[in-house]
């Protein structure tokens, strides 16, 4: 299977598409993940990267695409992926075709106060980038990651402004790519999101219900 899945910011794509990754034994891509190991290195990329990030700005197309170029070509023949924060723009998606064939696009629909609600509390693995939220997602341990020990941090653009402006930024450059995909004909499989308290599991169950009705699990 190879797969995108889509939704603002703070809708659980790495989340689920982790749990997927799981389940399926696939690859998962995330490019948000990419950029903020690039930006922990003192780097003039890392420089760069951090101003966008920090703006809640997407990262200028060229950078983004010589990134994932690289990436999936690191991913073994027949193996399958979800791509996670990308594509993000139209010129992404365009430069995606150019290298991979997409079976399907995992769509998530959530509300903006569930959106605000979440990244305000969320905290991410210092070292293996793992996802937690401090009133939804707890860790074992407090601020310690369940998978690898690592110690939990605030992302430095889950801040209500930066917040405001990727969720502008989302509805704004990322409405295009679904109708992008919609013309193209690849299935979608689309999961809603009401309450701010439903468990990963359950989401995953009914996507990978969905898949197997694709028969892409
Ligand atoms: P979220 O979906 O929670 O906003 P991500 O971790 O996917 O967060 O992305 C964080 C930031 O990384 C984005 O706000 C943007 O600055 C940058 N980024 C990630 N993916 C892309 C992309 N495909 N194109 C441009 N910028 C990106
Ligand atoms: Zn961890």
């Amino acid at each position: 299977m190879k797969a995108i899945i889509f939704g603002p910011p703070g809708s659980g794509k790495g989340t689920y598409a982790s749990r997927l990754q799981m389940k399926l034994d696939i690859d998962t891509v995330s490019t948000g993940d990419i950029f903020r190991q690039i930006m922990k290195t003192d780097s003039p990329l890392g420089k760069k990267v951090k101003t966008y990030v920090e703006g809640g700005l997407l990262v200028p197309d060229d950078i983004v695409i010589d990134i994932i170029k690289k990436r999936l070509s690191e991913i073994p023949l027949g193996k399958g992926f979800i791509l996670d924060g990308f594509p993000r723009t139209l010129e992404q998606a365009k430069a995606l075709e150019k290298v991979a064939y997409i079976d399907v696009v995992l769509l998530l629909l959530v509300p903006d106060w569930i959106i605000i609600e979440r990244l305000s509390s969320r905290r991410i693995c210092r070292d293996c980038g793992a996802v937690y939220n401090v009133r939804y997602l707890k860790p074992k341990v407090d601020m310690v990651c369940d998978k690898c020990g690592g110690t939990l941090y605030q992302r430095s653009d889950d801040t209500s402004e930066v917040i405001k402006r990727r969720i502008e930024v989302y509805e704004e450059q990322t409405q295009p790519i679904m109708e992008h995909f919609k013309g193209k004909k690849i299935p979608f499989v689309v999961s809603n999101c009401e309450a701010l308290d439903t468990p990963p599991e359950i989401v995953v169950e009914q996507m990978l219900k969905e898949l197997r009705k694709l028969k892409l699990a």
